[in-house]
């Protein structure tokens, strides 16, 4: 150990109780920032908690988070993929044996429901065990040619050092697929997770190296990202930045790199949901509901814009107001709750801050009070808004919000719901509720977005189908998940073999 590697897990008393202090994990070992100090994880159900205590890394903690991952990546491009896809396996196993602890971790650190937290962590080990089969498929092609005794092949390999970083929505299933298909393509990793939820991003690069991942191959460092932001994303060493956030810290990152340094953005969304005058409103407002106030709201896929036909606006607005009234608010740790806090004081001020927006733009018709009282006080609880009236030039028909804000716009066609709900700068996911065949055929073709949802939620996406936005929500190069997944972290080479 060096003079600033420590004992993972070291028990320290923090000013505000007993918080565990995690270490970043650095060439396979548990090491102190060069900075000596640490920053509070405060969980969002309740302030007064510090779930843990992380290092706020320097910059030269970054550079050595980077060097000791281009120091592996010789040896682990070498490593053969049954031994790489032995120790995605491992991982997921281990996950899965500490799915309750972790999944209560995220839940403390961020504040989804517990159960939608241990979904997660089962679906993160999915992805390990998915990513651990299907990167033993991923082939080159052989090309016919003239010459009797020349072969023509493409090889894919690895690209060397790449930099995962991530938010705090989905602190588990983010990171697990980006991680587990640069592993299993022979890729070495930095690995910063949100300063806003750590906790759940050490807990899986625990798992990978208990699954017995060589030192160096994958490093995870905390910090924040004006401090290591530069060190983890600068070429030439950082060959790929796999990157999901807001917009602009997409762009931000993608204007300081290089051509040479292949980057995967998925960033912010304002997701439609049309309904149209034939749909099942029952289904419509589950959909709007699902869609848009689980994670209370806090999904990049989340719905923020509900577009209705004028026949069915009173009758799907009357539901919707009512199910959305009689939402449960309170912690994710406590059962039969249906929305829980926002994560952050940043996310709160930013919801209360678009609310006062929508107050003055158009007609709030519930919620959207920060809820106070005795479960409430120590937390981030905002009552979930719905708005109507709203009108495509206003800030909250436009902007992302990123918490429990519903947008009523009223549309008087098919054609009318289309060109609205691509009237944004944004292209994650969309959907639409009807039970008209023909226009479930055509919203497929016309909606400019990534994902496109038929009488489903516009959250929710499937661990090996492809994920990814248009427009501003995503540079549109590689997508993830799935095999597509894959293919970001491999590059290709022509070879000319003659006999
Ligand atoms: P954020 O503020 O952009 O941060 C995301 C991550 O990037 C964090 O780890 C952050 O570090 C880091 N970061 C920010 N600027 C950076 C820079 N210049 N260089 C290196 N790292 C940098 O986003 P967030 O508030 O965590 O998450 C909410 C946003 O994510 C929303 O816009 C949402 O739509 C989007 N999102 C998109 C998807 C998708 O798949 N499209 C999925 C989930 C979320 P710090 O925490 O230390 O600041």
């Amino acid at each position: 150990m060096t003079a600033n590697t420590a004992a993972k897990g070291v028990r320290i008393s923090a000013a505000s109780g007993d918080a565990e202090e995690f270490c970043n994990l650095i060439n396979g070992e548990p090491v102190r920032s060069a900075s000596g100090a640490l920053f509070d994880n405060q969980n969002p159900a309740d302030f007064a908690e510090t779930v843990g205590r992380f290092q706020a890394s320097t910059e030269a903690d970054a550079r050595a988070a980077v060097e000791a991952a281009a120091t592996a990546f010789e040896s682990w491009k070498k490593t053969s993929i049954s031994k790489r896809a032995e120790v995605l396996n491992r991982a997921a196993d281990h996950l899965e044996a500490r799915a309750d602890q972790i999944a209560r971790e995220m839940t403390r650190e961020m504040g989804k429901a517990l159960n939608l937290a241990r979904d997660e962590v089962m679906r993160s080990a999915q992805t390990l065990r998915f990513y651990a089969v299907e990167g033993q498929t991923l082939t080159g092609e052989v090309f016919p040619n003239d010459d009797a005794d020349m072969t023509v092949y493409t090889l894919r390999e690895p690209l060397g050092v790449v930099s995962v970083i991530t938010p705090w929505n989905f602190p588990l299933s983010i990171p697990a697929r980006k991680i587990a298909p640069a592993l299993i393509t022979g890729n070495t990793v930095v690995f910063k997770p949100s300063s806003d939820a750590p906790l759940t991003g050490y807990r899986l690069a625990e798992a990978l190296i208990a699954g017995g991942l060589p030192k160096g191959v994958l490093n995870f460092i905390t910090g924040k990202a004006g401090e290591i932001g530069p060190a983890i994303t600068e070429p030439p060493v950082i060959r790929a930045i796999s990157f999901t956030g807001s917009t602009a810290a997409g762009a931000q990152i993608c204007r300081a790199v290089e051509f040479t340094t292949r980057t995967q953005m998925e960033l912010g969304g304002k997701n439609p949901l049309i309904v149209i005058d034939d749909a099942d409103l029952d289904l419509a407002v589950d959909l709007a509901i699902k869609g848009g106030l689980s994670l209370a709201g806090q999904a990049c896929t989340g719905t923020s814009r509900i577009l209705v036909m004028r026949a069915v606006r009173a009758a799907f607005t009357e539901k919707l107001v009512a199910k959305v009234k009689a939402m449960k608010i309170g912690s994710g740790l406590e059962s039969g709750m249906d929305i829980g806090p926002l994560a952050t004081a940043k996310q709160l001020d930013t919801v209360l801050r678009y609310i006062a927006i929508g107050k003055r733009e158009a007609t709030l018709l519930c919620g959207g009070e920060r809820l106070a009282g005795p479960a409430y006080d120590r937390g981030y609880y905002v009552s979930p808004a719905v708005f109507t009236d709203v009108t495509q030039e206003m800030t909250i028909a436009r902007e992302e919000i990123f918490g429990p804000v519903l947008a009523i716009i009223e549309v008087e066609s098919y054609a009318d719901a289309i060109a609205k709900a691509n009237d944004t700068e944004y292209g994650l996911s969309a959907a639409i509720a009807t039970r008209n065949p023909r226009l479930m055929h055509a919203f497929a073709d016309d909606i400019q977005s990534g994902t496109v949802k038929i009488n489903r939620t516009t959250t929710g996406n499937l661990v090996n189908a492809p994920f990814g936005g248009l427009k501003r929500s995503s540079t549109s190069t590689f997508r993830e998940s799935g095999r597509t997944g894959l293919e970001f972290y491999t590059q290709i080479k022509t070879v000319y073999r003659g006999v």
